[in-house]
């Protein structure tokens, strides 16, 4: 019993480590180069409105699917919606997949 408790209490703590260093690792990619010029593009070819309500303003960028490696994605995986949209997609991403599909993938 205290076995499985100490088991379970490591495992959250390194599954907490990994998430942390994969949170960290996208909020670095977010200010580089790379990602502005991605996000830059995406939002011209998207006509500078939100894909789903034609929204202008605050826009941002959602990756539809994530790359092995962050920056070797194209401007195909990534698509302009405002932030109520964002959250939206957002939350049905994490609904429908969970976190597992986006665990794996930022190095
Ligand atoms: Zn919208």
């Amino acid at each position: 019993m205290i076995g499985a408790l100490v088991l379970r209490t490591v495992f959250a703590v390194v599954w907490q480590h990994r998430l942390s260093a994969r949170q960290k690792a996208y909020r670095e990619y977010m200010r580089s180069e790379v990602w502005r010029c991605l996000r830059r593009e995406a939002v011209e070819r998207d006509g500078k409105r939100c894909r789903l309500c034609n929204a202008g303003g605050a826009l941002q960028v959602h990756h539809r699917y994530y790359p092995e490696v962050l920056g070797t994605e194209t401007v195909d995986a990534l698509t302009t919606l405002c932030g109520a949209c964002h959250e939206v997609v957002a939350h049905r991403d994490r609904h429908l997949l969970g976190w597992a599909p986006f665990l794996g993938r930022f190095r």
